[in-house]
């Protein structure tokens, strides 16, 4: 008897441009499964409406992006440990009438960093910088690594400092210093791994960050990807290490492709010839 087909998407607003259907479909040519996933442009008022018509037409699951992933938390059934400390959701499983959400964004981030850049975060001093869903997504998973010392930088202040009161029982019980500090003084400091979690890119804006906080011994991550930012140009010039958000992105799909298939994806080939595209 033949298997029958199951249904994936992502969904966002826009979604033209996203890779997830290119990097679901390379995941399914590799293990052998046989599934379909498109990209589902959902008008920005009607998020349920279009979940719930996807769960009427039998799909197995969704992942979710910009703006819904608050959205998707609020519509899950139940959540994974992860996506409850995030508030926020961008993979979905659909199993008889329950919608689990997940939060795979922390994972995907910390198994580039660790994996494929051979940057392990235990003990280290770590700057992150943006408090926005992105930021808020990885920060446990990061915790969980054990570094030494975790610092928060936003545009808005007060953000970072949300974020913080809502950690720190975390960081507490991971032993990781937690702390918040004004972008125009992280260069007082040393850091190790540097993660730019803005969308400052999108719009060609600059940081203003004072260049001397990078340094040769430093990882300077940007969670963009396509293009080369002025923040990578910057930790260049400065002798960083760089590595755009590539690779966060295929190992975020691959941990949903795992959630969904029980199979864990290779990964470094798919991000190999997204770099090549
Ligand atoms: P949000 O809109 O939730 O947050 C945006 C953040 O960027 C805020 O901290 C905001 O600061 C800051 N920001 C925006 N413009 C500027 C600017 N001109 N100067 C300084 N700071 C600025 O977005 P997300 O957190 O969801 O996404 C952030 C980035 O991460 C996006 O580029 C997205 O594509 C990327 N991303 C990549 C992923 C991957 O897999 N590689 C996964 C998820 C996200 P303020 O609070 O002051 O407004």
């Amino acid at each position: 008897m033949t298997e029958l087909k199951k249904n994936f998407a992502v969904i966002g607003n826009p979604i033209h441009h996203s890779l997830s259907p290119q990097i679901h479909r390379a995941f399914a040519k590799e293990t052998g499964l046989h599934i379909e996933y498109e990209a589902i442009l959902s008008p920005l008022d009607e998020f349920k409406n279009t979940i719930h018509q996807l769960i009427a037409q039998k799909l197995s699951g969704a992942n979710v992006t910009l703006p819904f992933k608050k959205e998707a938390f609020q519509l899950a059934t139940s959540h994974s440990s992860h996506a409850r400390i995030a508030e926020a959701v961008n993979t979905l499983e659909f199993k008889d009438d329950q919608i689990i959400g997940h939060n795979t964004d922390g994972i995907g981030l910390v198994r580039d960093l660790e994996q494929n850049l051979d940057t392990h975060l235990k003990n280290k001093k770590i700057l992150l910088i943006g408090a926005g869903g992105a930021a808020e997504g990885v920060i446990y998973s990061m915790l969980e690594k054990k570094p030494s010392e975790l610092t928060l930088t936003n545009r808005t202040i007060e953000k970072s400092n949300v974020i913080q009161n809502k950690m720190d029982v975390h960081a507490k019980s991971f032993d990781v210093n937690l702390k918040v500090t004004e972008i125009a003084k992280c260069s007082h400091q040393y850091f190790d791994v540097i993660i730019n979690a803005t969308s400052a890119s999108l719009s060609n804006a600059e940081l203003h960050m004072d260049p001397k906080v990078f340094h040769e011994g430093c990882l300077a991550y940007d969670m963009m990807y396509g293009k080369e930012t002025s923040y990578i140009r910057e930790a260049k010039s400065q002798g960083s290490k760089t590595s755009d958000g590539l690779g966060m992105l295929v190992e975020q799909a691959a941990e949903a492709f795992f959630i969904w298939h029980h199979i864990k994806p290779q990964t470094k080939s798919v991000i190999e010839s997204l770099k090549a595209f």
